[in-house]
């Protein structure tokens, strides 16, 4: 597995991107009180990538307002038809630095075939209490990749079990606290949903497509040799702008991310909404 680890000195310590093969990448310097490692949101998706094309104008934007924002990708993409395990890497890193989330691991389990059993979910549970989160965002459970679906099976199960205490797990060997984020929400990847909200992205919007630009071995490259595939044609990247746009206007601004809610979504203030 992938892991995180911190540089300290007296002042103050760097995250550390910990990839596969021994490559680390520097995201940000922390101030010494973020040593807790607890994070505010927590985005899990099965691939290197899916974060970014479904949710990255939210992240980058709750980013710049200070919270703690972290990804977890559950597989490093093996089964992409176009690139390279290393170079899927590279760019995973790059994303998460233009997002500029806190940290980004990969549970290295197997693309194409996601697992909802107990060793994944143990995994799972592992990642949650090590950074406490007060939100997940997770796949939706009908999406076109099977390995979304799975996705959302094991991350909605591994949500729940993580707050018992007689499921027990050790970091380091270091027994953990139970720990259930409050809630969780849904990404919205290649099927549609009514969203629950909309989140208004219109100022992290070239942030947001720079991110998933930086996975470029996967989208539109006129020089590249590779097979095409549903993200690489040069049609895919007009389709994001088009969706962001729609959600966007249904909320009176120019570009929005759309999320589902289980629970119903009670607000302090109807002032505080676009329209
Ligand atoms: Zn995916």
């Amino acid at each position: 597995m992938t892991y995180t680890r911190q540089r300290q000195n007296s002042q103050s310590f760097q995250q550390v991107l910990c990839l596969p093969g021994g490559k680390s990448v520097y995201l940000q310097e922390q101030s010494s009180e973020n040593l807790r490692m607890k994070l505010d949101l927590l985005a899990i998706a099965a691939h290197p990538d899916d974060v970014e094309l479904s949710c990255g104008g939210t992240i980058a934007k709750l980013v710049k307002r200070g919270k703690k924002v972290g990804l977890l990708d559950l597989t490093r993409g093996e089964l992409s038809t176009r690139g390279t395990l290393e170079i899927r890497e590279a760019e995973a890193a790059e994303a998460a630095r233009l997002l500029g989330v806190h940290v980004r691991e990969n549970l290295e389990l197997q693309d194409g075939s996601i697992e909802v059993n107990r060793a994944n979910k143990i995994k799972v549970i592992e990642i949650i209490r090590k950074y406490k989160p007060e939100i997940l965002f997770f796949p939706h459970w009908l999406e076109r990749h099977p390995d979304h679906e799975h996705a959302h099976a094991l991350c909605r199960e591994a949500w729940f079990y993580a707050g018992l205490e007689k499921i027990e797990t050790t970091m380091g060997g270091i027994k953990q606290e139970p720990h259930r984020p409050r809630s969780y929400y849904h990404f919205m990847q290649t099927y549609e949903f009514a969203p629950s909200f909309i989140v208004d992205i219109s100022s992290e919007f070239e942030q947001r497509m720079q991110a998933t630009r930086a996975f470029a071995s996967q989208f539109y490259d006129p020089s590249s040799n590779e097979r095409e595939t549903f993200l690489s044609t040069p049609e895919f990247i007009e389709f994001l702008i088009t969706r962001f746009s729609y959600y966007g206007d249904r909320i009176g601004r120019k570009y929005g991310e759309p999320f589902f809610s289980v629970n119903m979504i009670g607000i302090e203030d109807p002032f505080l909404l676009t329209l």
